[in-house]
C-alpha cells in the first residue's frame, strides 16, 4: 500500500505530533473535541523529509494525495479553489513536532487572484476586506515564498499612508488597498520577472514547498540548534480553510494563555485586535487589546472562549497558548499547544497543577524544561540599588530578568559590540526572526512597540533573557541612533538598564544580585531529588564557588582544577618560578612556597563542602597559559630565579610546544617531575588532617584525582609516588584518614584499556572535554573556527564539546565502565567535562550507569532536574 502523507484534521489525534506536528496533531485534537476549528488537511513530517530525499521536490505520490485531499476539502467546506461564486481560501502555515515560534513561515488568504476578489468584493458587500485579505496574500505569499523581502512592501504601505494623511492601516479604504495589491503585484513581477501567480492551485503547491524549505532556513538552524531539535524531524504543513478576522468591526483574531506565561499567574492572559488578521497581533504593527477587553467587545464570544480555555487546559493538563479568530461573531479556534513560559512562570504552574491535583509530582519535574532554569539563577537589581533609582519610563514586562548596558540599536551592533566584550541591551521599534543572534547577544531587549506576544516577547522568553515590549513613551529615531524618553535623548552607547519583571526603565547602570533557589523552584528541585539516581557534583576551584555550588545543591566536587588556584596576584610568580626551574633543587623550592598555598585553599574547600565528598584534580596546565610573555614579568622571574633575562627565555623557549594541548600537561608533568605530585599529596593530605580534627564527624576523605593517564604502567607510578607520601604523611600525623586515588579517563586509549587502568585506580571520571578533542583529532581551542561550516552543510548538528557525541564519544565511555568494572567492581565513574551540565549528556550518563556528573555551580540545579527527568523517563519505559 502506498504511504499516507497527508491527514485530514478528522483523521488525526494529538498523539500523533511526529508526523502530523505538534500544530497538526493539536487541530486534530481539538477537531475531536468538538470544537469550532475551520477544517483542512496536515501534510505529513515524513512527506517534509521525503521532498529533501527527493533533491527538494513534491514526488507526484505526495503530490497526488495533496490534490485529493485539496477535493476532499472542497466537499467539505463547499467551496471551490478560484470559484466565481464560492471561492475556498487557506492558510498555510508551518508545524513541527516541537514549537518553533516565529521561525517558520505562515501564508493567509491563499485561492484569491484578480477574478476571485473582485468576487469577493461584490458579494461580501464588503469590499475593503476584500482587498484587505488581497493585499495581505500578496504581500506574504511574495515574502515567504519568493523571498521577496517584507520592506518593499511596507515601504509602499508608508507611502500610502502618508499620501491618504492616516496612521493606521484600518483607516486604508478599500479603493486605496486594491490600489496598493496593484503596486504590490507590480513590485512582484519587478523583482522576480514573472506576473504574479493567479491559479489557486500553482499558488498552493508553491507555498507547501516554501513552508517546506522554511525548515532549512537559517534561523530554523539557529533555533534547533539552540533547542536540541533534530533536522531530521521535519516539519509538517497544515492547510486550513480560512477565517477572517478583517471583516470589519465584528470581526478579530487573537492570542491568549490559559496562564501567564511570564509569571505563571492562573488567569487569562492574551490580546486581541478587532477587524485584523493573524500576524497583526503579533507583528506589534498596532498595540492590541487585553483579552479582558472582549467581554465588553462581545461577551457571548468571550464566554464561550473561556470555556474553551477550560476545557482544553482540562484535556492537556497544562498551560495552553491557543490562536483564535472570530468572523462575524463566530469564534474559531486555529490552534492550540502547551504554551512556552518564563522558567519562573514553568515552576509556578508545575506547581500550582500539582496543587490543583491536575498532575503528579513527577510529571510536574518532567515538564520544567531544565535549561531555562538558567534564566532563574541569574542575576536581578539589587533592591537598596533600585529603590535610589527612578524609573523614567515604562513598558510591558515581557521576560523577566534585570538587564544593564550600552544601547545598540541593531541585532548586527548588539552581536559585534557584545563579541568585543561590551555589554548591550538591544532598542528597537520591534524585532523580527533576522534579529535572533544580535538578540542572544544582548543582555536585554526593549522595544517601542509590540505586546506581551510580540516576536521580541515571545523570543526574548524562549532564550530566558530579559525584555520589556511595547515602550510607547518613546521617541525612537533608529535612523540616526537615539530616542527620547523620559525627557532626555540616548544615543548608541549610553547605559540604561530595565527590570523585565516590572516593565520600569531607568537611566545609567544599576547593581545586580545573584538570585537563589526559593519558593518554587525549591519545591520541583526536592522533587527531582527524589527521583534521581544520579549524584550532581560540581566542578569548582575556590571556595566561593564551592559554596555557591553547594547553595544550588551541589553534593560534592567533581572536579577542583589546582592549576587554576594559581591564576591571580603573587600565586602566579611561585607557578612560574616552578615552570621554569631547571634543577630539581629550583623547582623544589619553588614547589615550599605553593605548598602552604595549596593546603589553605584545600582546607577551605573541606570546610565549605562539609564533609561531602571532595575531588582534587592534580596539577594539569598546559604550560604555554602560565608562562610568562611580557618582557617585564620575565624580568621580574630572571630576578627571583638569579638567572639572566636570556636564561629564562631559553627556558621559556624550551618549553614550547608545537601542540600543547596534546603536550606536556596531565600526569606527565609527574612523570617528568615527580616532586610536583609529592607536593600536591602533602598539602591535600595535610590539609585533611587539619580539618578532620576540627570535624571529625566528617570523615574526609579527599579523592585525589590523576589527570590524562593513558596507560597502567604511567597511572601505576603516579600513584605509587601519591599513595607513599600520603601514607607517610598520615603516619606522621598519627592520623587515621582515608582517601582514594582515581583517574580522569580522557584519552581513547585509556578507553581502550581500561581494565588494566582500573587496577590502579579506585574511581574513573570522564574528561569529556578532552576526550571529545581526542577522538574527534578536534582541538578544542580551534574547533569552533570551523564547526560552523559543519552546522552549515549537516554534517553535525550540535557541537560536540557542548552535547556529547553519543555515538563516537560515548562508546567509548560505556566500553571503559565495563572493562573497568570487571576489573574493579567497586569502581564508582562521574563526568566532569562540560557536557556534566548539559542535559542531554546527563539523561545519557544516567543511561549508562555513572555514579555522579559533574558541572559548573549554576548548572547544578540543570543537572538535579536533567538527572530526575532521565530516572523518571526511564520508569515510565
Ligand atoms: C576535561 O578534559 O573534560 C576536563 C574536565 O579537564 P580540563 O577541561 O581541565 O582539561
Ligand atoms: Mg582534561
Amino acid at each position: 500500500m502506498a504511504n499516507k502523507w497527508v491527514y485530514l484534521f478528522t483523521e488525526g489525534n494529538a498523539t500523533m505530533r511526529n508526523l502530523l506536528g505538534g500544530k497538526g496533531a493539536n487541530l486534530a485534537e481539538m477537531t475531536n473535541l468538538g470544537l469550532p476549528v475551520p477544517q483542512g488537511f496536515t501534510i505529513t513530517t515524513e512527506a517534509c523529509t521525503q521532498y529533501y530525499e527527493d533533491g527538494q521536490k513534491i514526488n507526484d505520490e505526495i503530490m497526488g494525495q495533496i490534490m485529493d485531499h485539496i477535493n476532499k476539502m472542497e466537499e467539505i467546506t463547499g467551496k471551490k479553489f478560484g470559484d466565481k461564486e464560492n471561492p475556498l481560501l487557506v492558510s498555510v502555515r508551518s508545524g513541527a513536532r516541537a514549537s518553533m515560534p516565529g521561525m517558520m513561515d505562515t501564508i493567509l488568504n491563499l485561492g484569491l487572484n484578480e477574478e476571485v476578489v473582485e468576487v469577493l468584493a461584490e458579494k461580501s458587500g464588503n469590499p475593503r476586506w476584500a482587498y484587505d485579505c488581497y493585499r495581505r496574500f500578496i504581500q506574504m505569499f511574495s515574502d515567504v515564498v519568493m523571498e521577496v523581502g517584507k520592506k518593499y512592501f511596507e515601504a509602499l504601505i508608508d507611502e500610502m499612508k502618508k499620501d491618504k494623511g492616516v496612521k493606521q492601516d484600518v483607516e486604508l479604504t478599500a479603493e486605496d488597498l486594491k490600489e496598493l495589491a496593484n503596486q504590490f503585484k507590480a513590485e512582484y513581477k519587478a523583482k522576480i520577472g514573472e506576473e504574479f501567480p493567479s491559479d489557486p492551485k500553482v499558488q498552493l503547491v508553491e507555498a507547501i514547498k516554501a513552508v517546506f524549505r522554511s525548515w532549512d532556513n537559517p534561523r530554523a538552524n539557529v533555533y534547533r540548534r539552540d533547542n536540541d531539535i533534530p533536522y531530521s524531524w521535519g516539519t509538517a504543513v497544515n492547510v486550513q480553510m480560512m477565517a477572517f478576522g478583517n471583516m470589519g468591526d465584528t470581526s478579530g483574531t487573537g492570542v491568549a494563555f490559559t496562564r501567564d506565561p511570564a509569571t505563571g499567574e492562573k488567569k487569562l492572559m492574551g490580546e486581541f485586535l478587532m477587524n485584523a488578521q493573524g500576524e497583526d497581533v503579533v507583528a506589534g504593527v498596532r498595540t492590541p487589546q487585553h483579552i479582558d477587553q472582549l467581554k465588553q467587545v462581545m461577551p457571548e464570544v468571550y464566554d464561550e472562549f473561556v470555556d474553551i480555555c477550560h476545557k482544553l487546559e482540562d484535556h492537556y493538563r497544562d498551560m495552553q497558548d491557543m490562536e483564535f479568530t472570530i468572523e462575524n461573531r463566530k469564534l474559531y479556534m486555529l490552534q492550540t499547544r502547551n504554551g512556552k513560559r518564563t522558567a519562573f512562570a514553568a515552576l509556578k504552574i508545575a506547581c500550582d497543577l500539582v496543587d490543583e491535583g491536575m498532575i503528579d509530582e513527577a510529571k510536574a519535574v518532567s515538564m520544567i524544561e531544565p535549561r531555562n532554569l538558567d534564566t532563574l539563577l541569574h542575576p536581578t537589581f539589587d533592591p537598596e540599588a533600585l529603590k535610589k533609582a527612578t524609573p523614567i519610563g515604562k513598558g510591558l514586562a515581557a521576560s523577566p530578568g534585570a538587564a544593564s548596558g550600552q544601547i545598540v540599536f541593531t541585532a548586527e551592533e548588539a552581536k559585534e559590540w557584545a563579541d568585543a566584550g561590551k555589554k548591550v541591551v538591544l532598542v528597537r521599534l520591534e524585532t523580527s526572526p533576522e534579529d535572533i543572534e544580535g538578540m542572544k547577544a544582548s543582555q536585554g531587549i526593549l522595544t517601542v512597540r509590540g505586546g506581551m506576544t510580540s516576536h521580541a516577547a515571545v523570543v526574548a522568553r524562549g532564550m530566558g533573557t530579559c525584555c520589556v515590549s511595547g515602550v510607547s513613551e518613546i521617541v525612537m529615531d533608529e535612523e540616526n541612533k537615539q530616542f527620547e524618553l523620559g525627557g532626555k535623548t540616548f544615543h548608541e552607547g549610553d547605559v540604561i538598564s530595565f527590570d523585565g519583571t516590572t516593565g520600569n526603565i531607568y537611566d545609567g547602570a544599576i547593581a545586580t544580585r545573584e538570585a537563589q533557589i526559593a519558593g518554587e523552584f525549591g519545591r520541583i528541585m526536592s522533587w527531582a531529588d527524589k527521583y534521581r539516581r544520579l549524584k550532581v557534583r560540581t566542578n569548582a576551584d575556590t571556595p566561593a564557588d564551592a559554596k555557591k555550588a553547594r547553595e544550588l545543591g551541589a553534593e560534592g566536587i567533581g572536579l577542583c582544577r589546582t592549576e587554576h588556584m594559581f591564576f591571580e596576584g603573587e600565586r602566579i610568580d611561585a607557578f612560574r618560578e616552578m615552570i621554569c626551574s631547571d634543577t630539581v633543587e629550583d623547582r623544589e623550592k619553588a614547589l615550599e612556597k605553593i605548598l602552604p598555598v595549596q593546603q589553605g585553599d584545600f582546607e577551605k574547600l573541606y570546610e565549605a563542602l562539609e564533609g561531602n565528598p571532595v575531588t582534587i584534580r592534580f596539577l594539569d596546565p598546559p604550560l604555554h597559559e602560565f608562562v610568562p610573555t611580557e618582557e617585564a614579568e620575565i624580568e621580574k622571574l630572571a630576578h627571583t630565579q638569579g638567572k639572566s633575562v636570556a636564561q629564562i627565555k631559553a627556558i621559556i623557549a624550551s618549553l614550547h610546544e608545537f601542540n600543547p594541548m596534546m603536550g606536556h600537561r596531565g600526569l606527565r608533568l609527574a612523570v617528568t617531575y615527580p616532586e610536583i605530585a609529592v607536593m600536591q599529596t602533602k598539602a591535600v593530605i595535610r590539609a585533611a588532617i587539619n580539618v578532620a580534627k576540627v570535624h571529625p564527624d566528617w570523615n574526609l576523605k579527599p579523592e585525589i584525582m590523576i589527570p590524562l593517564s593513558s596507560d597502567a604502567k604511567e597511572l601505576k607510578f603516579v600513584k605509587d609516588i601519591v599513595v607513599k607520601t600520603a601514607d607517610e604523611e598520615i603516619a606522621r600525623a598519627g592520623s587515621d584518614i582515608k582517601y582514594e586515588v582515581g583517574t580522569m579517563i580522557e584519552i581513547p586509549r585509556a578507553c581502550l584499556t581500561a581494565d588494566e587502568i582500573a587496577k590502579e585506580a579506585e574511581f574513573f571520571c570522564f574528561g569529556t572535554n578532552d576526550l571529545t578533542q581526542m577522538t574527534f583529532g578536534f582541538s578544542r581551542d580551534d574547533a569552533g573556527k570551523f564547526l560552523n561550516a559543519y552546522y552549515d552543510k549537516k554534517i553535525f548538528e550540535n557541537d560536540p564539546f557542548a552535547k556529547l557525541d553519543q555515538v563516537g564519544v560515548g562508546k567509548l565511555m560505556k566500553m571503559a565502565i565495563e572493562l573497568g568494572k570487571k576489573a574493579r567492581p567497586e569502581l564508582h565513574v562521574g563526568i566532569c567535562g562540560e557536557h556534566g551540565g548539559d542535559p542531554s549528556s546527563v539523561e545519557f550518563c544516567h543511561k549508562i550507569g555513572l555514579d555522579y556528573v559533574s558541572c559548573s555551580p549554576f548548572r547544578v540545579p540543570i543537572a538535579r532536574l536533567a538527572a530526575a527527568q532521565a530516572a523518571i523517563a526511564e520508569k515510565r519505559n
